[in-house]
């Protein structure tokens, strides 16, 4: 059966994470929901994508809390090297955001955040 051809934003999402990453991690399931393992390292070896810190397991993933101050689920995006998760949710009073080069350190940020802060 013919596989779907890779979207832009799978594609990114794959260089993005896989690097930090590696194939069994558990976030796949939220970034790349279509994707088999076997999808996700044939096609970042293709790429020719370095990891940098080794194979993560599926554990490790961890989602970011909802927003401490309005109660929604933030977006997570990368862009020009940088991870964000950020409270998009229009009448959020506060519209908060954390910053980070990894997607990681990003999530840990944004979930440590307390209502005070
Ligand atoms: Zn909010």
């Amino acid at each position: 059966m013919p596989k779907r051809a890779w979207s832009t934003k799978e594609l990114g999402a794959l260089a993005a994470l896989w690097p930090e990453y590696g194939t069994t991690w558990g976030g796949w399931v939220d970034y790349l929901p279509e994707r088999t393992s076997r999808d996700i390292s044939q096609h970042a070896y293709q790429l020719g994508l370095k990891r940098a810190t080794g194979e993560r397991t599926r554990e490790e993933y961890v989602r970011p809390k909802p927003c401490p101050f309005c109660g929604a689920a933030p977006t997570v995006e990368y862009r020009e090297g940088s991870w964000t998760v950020r409270c998009n949710y229009a009448p959020c009073p506060v519209g908060v955001a954390t910053t980070a080069k990894s997607h990681r350190a990003a999530i840990a940020h944004w979930n440590r955040r307390r209502t005070h802060e």
